[in-house]
């Protein structure tokens, strides 16, 4: 039986994309998110993207390598990829949130050490629930 998961993953190249064109990336990826039933939410701030995904292990592996390809960002750095016993994410197919470049910096940077020391589950969850107030304040 598949595993619901969380998968983590930050990214550059925000700033390049056009305010059409992360429309369109992002109506498509509700379309497609739904489909699978993969919530999420997409963080942009200065030239960074961090993407929280929640669904079945096999649907986020086969996303993410998809995603990983795409030239409208570079450099996809995986920071985690674990199992879950509920979605914090569960109200969004693709929630978008666009933040200051220091608040992106700070969070990436919190993200890097907790994988660098191979996480703090109650840390990691701290950070994705402020990622929700955001959200929910948007
Ligand atoms: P397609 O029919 O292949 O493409 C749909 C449309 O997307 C095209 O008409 C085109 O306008 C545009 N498009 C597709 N590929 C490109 C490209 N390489 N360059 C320019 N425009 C293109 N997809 C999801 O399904 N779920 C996600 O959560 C998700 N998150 C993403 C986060 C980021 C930061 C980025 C950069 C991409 C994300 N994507 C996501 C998009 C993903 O990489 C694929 O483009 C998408 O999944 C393809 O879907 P499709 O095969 O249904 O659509």
């Amino acid at each position: 039986m598949n595993q619901l998961c969380r998968l983590l993953y930050l990214s550059t190249g925000s700033d390049k994309l056009s305010k059409e064109e992360l429309e369109a990336l992002l109506s498509k990826s509700r379309e497609n998110n739904l489909k699978k039933n993969i919530t999420g939410a997409l963080f942009a701030g200065g030239d960074l993207f961090i993407q929280v995904l929640e669904g079945e292990d096999i649907e986020l592996i086969r996303l993410y390598s998809v995603i990983f390809d795409d030239p409208r960002h570079n450099n996809c750095m995986l920071v985690g990829v674990s199992p879950i016993a509920h979605r914090i994410f569960k109200d969004w197919s693709m929630g978008y949130l666009e933040s200051s470049v220091s608040y992106m910096k700070a969070s990436r940077d919190q993200l890097i050490n907790l994988s660098e020391m191979h996480g703090n589950a109650d840390s990691l969850i701290r950070i994705l629930n402020q990622f929700v107030k955001l959200l929910k304040g948007n």
